[in-house]
């Protein structure tokens, strides 16, 4: 139970638009749940309903089996960590960490001890004495973790901690991240639009669309089996391909799904492109249906090139049949 978060009907709306629309969900005590979707689907939102930070129109949430609805953030028993990192930039590390322990009244030694223990799991010791506008947007990162820590809450919520972060060192910090949240063996509930972040940090992720979650599983099922087109298409480096067939029924599948040595389709290219060690043809199958097909090389605009579908969405073909 400690760590467990439960939603239920979640409603929130800025004056005329919904935000939150209705959502239920539970998380399990210790699962990294990721909330994954665009910009402006309600992903903050969600985080600071759970936070505390805003009320919800409706709906209930509970932490650890306790109704948390109406609670302050501090009675919460929840740490966040935001993408900006909030840290008091005219105190060093140590003072940044230690301080959600110094306005609760710990003691001098207490506090000492869990600083200590904190930075230790980041890898932070040597830089405790620093001022924050001495060290890197890594470390920033890790000194806002340390501080969550710190506090030892049964569920840490993080929005999208990493993007401030560049390409190099957000890559590192992702497999931290991951490897941090075995070692706490704590519930994280992880907000990013980034999908290869979901993919690598999650236990499960619900995909947020519009206020809504479209889709809850893990990677493979998402990706694999998208419950709606709407997910086969944010969901993927490229979006899922969609051709309708006979008996008016609609087939969902991924640029790599297909058999070059099949011709049940004609595609004509529209261009070409090489991503690492792979080439994607861009092009129209029936002069409408837009398609990527996984190509064996580069071709030239207006080239017919043939494929069958290795392997299709058979739930997508099954649920959405009437588009
Ligand atoms: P995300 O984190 O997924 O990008 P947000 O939860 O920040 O999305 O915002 C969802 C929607 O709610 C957006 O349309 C945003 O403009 C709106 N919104 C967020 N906070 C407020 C607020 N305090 N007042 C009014 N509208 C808000
Ligand atoms: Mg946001």
């Amino acid at each position: 139970m400690t760590g467990k978060v439960v939603i239920k009907d979640l409603l929130k709306k800025y004056g005329k638009i919904t935000v939150i629309n209705k959502i239920s969900l539970e998380i399990n005590d210790g699962e990294f749940f990721v909330i994954l979707g665009p910009s402006g689907t309600g992903k903050s939102t969600l985080l600071k309903l759970l936070a505390g930070i805003e009320m919800p129109d409706s709906g209930e949430i509970y932490i650890e089996g306790k109704n948390v609805t109406n609670l302050p953030p501090n009675k919460r028993n929840i740490a966040m960590v935001f993408q900006n990192y909030a840290l008091y930039p005219n105190m060093n590390v140590y003072e940044n960490i230690s301080f959600p322990l110094k306005i609760r009244g710990y003691g001098k030694k207490e506090i000492d001890e869990k600083v200590k223990y904190s930075a230790e799991i980041l890898g932070i010791e040597d830089i405790m004495y620093r001022k924050i506008n001495e060290i890197s947007g890594g470390q920033m990162q890790r000194v806002a973790l340390a501080r969550a820590i710190v506090r030892d809450p049964s569920v840490f919520l993080l929005d999208e901690p990493l993007s401030n972060l560049d390409a190099r060192v957000r890559f590192a910090a992702r497999g931290e991240l991951k490897k941090i949240q075995k070692k706490l063996k704590k519930t994280f509930i992880y907000v990013t639009h980034d999908q290869a972040e979901a993919e690598a940090l999650s236990d499960r992720i619900g995909v947020l669309h519009e206020g809504k979650f479209e889709q809850i599983g893990n990677f493979r099922e998402i990706f694999e089996y998208p419950a709606t087109k709407w997910v086969g298409d944010f969901v993927g480096e490229f979006p899922m391909n969609f051709i309708s067939g006979k008996g008016n029924f609609e087939i969902g599948f991924r640029p790599e799904w297909v058999d070059l040595n099949g011709k049940d389709f004609e595609c004509v290219a529209e261009s070409s492109s090489r991503v690492g060690e792979s080439y994607y043809v861009f092009g129209k199958v029936n002069n409408i249906y837009d398609v990527i097909i996984k190509y064996n090389r580069l071709v030239e605009p207006g080239e017919i090139i043939y494929f069958s579908i290795e392997k299709f969405n058979k739930y997508l073909n099954g649920k959405i049949n009437k588009l």
